[in-house]
């Protein structure tokens, strides 16, 4: 196995606290700085699929975080129309269903909790209100200056720091992330005991998701096209949202008419990156939404950063040579996290497409190719993680 490194990780969000996780148990010595000076959570959920959970517990995380959070029972995902009639409904596959849901719906503090609970119990650091203000780098290291002033050298340097990286930046590479022209809403919610299920309304040209994420909580995602960009003030967040999605009714009626000035809401503007490999320069390595931020439509990017993680870590103790081990880090890991990417895009784009058609149509061929979509999708990804693997043992 290669010498323990010294490795700075930028960023403490999902990536940023799976990789620390993951190369702090190879032995690495590892410190994270992160910018927020307190945790400030997105309110709202987040699913973590099967896939997802798999990095999780090679993480050592899985039964904390599946007690944190709520299990679809056999991954069910109910499709409605906009009006709450039933089109059809999906399951979602698991590789080990007693031990892993096929759908876990968490909240994302409680996700974090959980993280950042064993990133403290490893022993490694995390500098909050820091960032990094410079990277040199030598054929020996890197030496990092942080905006407290200070510096220090590393063998390795992990940029998670979110979708406007700006150790990408730092690292020469000249992105800027691509707004999708999609907005989602979302609000949380007290669950009435009988909501158990995911449940997806198809409305025209948007779609309004409802999620369990706790024993007491969900959690309501509205996808709709938001041409131009536009800016909203959080104090406008709850009434937008109700008049985006003004025509769902069934069970998004109550959730909507709920929404008043002390709503748990959150508006996002979607961004995607999209950045050939190499994702390092030098000594520095790109993971989670920093190398490919995707659209939300798969419910894939927590899973892909977490999968960073494990990759990055598995690389590092297999491969001889930092640059060696980085390449086929990156080689691994594109192929899946584009896949996911692609597929996601085309789910969003054919939804806005969707504007002054019959939506009849629409809901035959819904009820004639979810099931298959969802296990093409899962195989798929699957065959490409496992030929990630195989590639790195090359
Ligand atoms: C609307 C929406 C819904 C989604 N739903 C799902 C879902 O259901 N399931 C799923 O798996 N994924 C989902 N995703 C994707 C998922 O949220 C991201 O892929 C995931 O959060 C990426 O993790 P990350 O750690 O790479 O980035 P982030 O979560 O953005 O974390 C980056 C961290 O770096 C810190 N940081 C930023 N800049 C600096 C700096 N300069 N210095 C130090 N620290 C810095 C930030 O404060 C933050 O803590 C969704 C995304 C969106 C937009």
């Amino acid at each position: 196995m290669p010498q323990a490194l010294d490795i700075l990780i930028i960023g403490g969000g999902i990536a940023g606290c799976s990789a620390a996780i993951a190369l702090s148990d190879r032995g690495h010595r590892v410190r994270i700085v992160e910018r927020q000076p307190e945790w400030r959570f997105q309110s709202s959920g987040i699913f973590v699929y099967a896939n997802g959970l798999v990095s999780m517990a090679a993480l050592g995380l899985l039964d904390e975080i599946v007690a944190a959070g709520f299990a679809v029972a056999e991954g069910r995902n109910l499709y409605l129309d906009h009006h709450g009639d039933p089109i059809t409904e999906t399951r979602y596959p698991s590789p080990d269903a007693a031990r892993m849901p096929a759908i876990l719906g968490i909240k994302r503090a409680e996700m974090h909790r959980v993280m950042a609970a064993r990133v403290g119990a490893l022993g490694v650091p995390m500098q909050l209100g820091t960032t990094v203000d410079g990277i040199e780098q030598d054929g020996a290291g890197a030496t990092v200056t942080l905006s407290d002033g200070t510096a220090a050298r590393y063998d390795l340097v992990v940029g998670a720091d979110g979708v406007r990286s700006a150790s990408r930046s730092q690292i020469g590479i000249d992105l800027v992330p691509r707004y999708t022209g999609f907005g989602v809403w979302r609000s949380v919610h007290r669950r009435p005991p009988d909501l158990t299920d995911k449940i997806m309304m198809m409305g025209p040209a948007k779609r309004f998701g409802i999620m369990p994420i706790s024993e007491d909580r969900l959690y309501t995602f509205g996808t709709v096209a938001e041409p131009g960009n536009a800016y909203y003030p959080p104090e406008d967040w709850p009434g937008l949202m109700r008049s985006r999605f003004a025509e769902f009714e069934g069970p998004a009626r109550a959730f909507l008419d709920e929404l008043g000035p002390d709503s748990e809401t959150l508006y996002t503007a979607v961004e995607e990156v999209v950045l050939p490999l190499p994702w390092h320069r030098g000594r520095v390595v790109l993971i989670g939404d920093a190398a490919h931020a995707a659209t939300p439509f798969m419910g894939q990017g927590g899973a892909m950063a977490m999968q960073d993680a494990v990759v990055l870590a598995d690389a590092l103790s297999q491969i001889d040579g930092l640059d060696k081990a980085l390449t086929a880090f990156g080689a691994a890991r594109l192929p899946v996290c584009q896949f996911v990417q692609e597929v996601s895009r085309k789910v969003g784009e054919a939804g806005a497409e969707e504007v002054g058609a019959d939506l009849g149509p629409r809901n035959a061929r819904l009820r004639d190719t979810a099931q298959s979509a969802v296990d093409g999708f899962y195989d798929r990804l699957d065959g490409l993680i496992r030929e990630g693997e195989a590639r790195l043992r090359a």
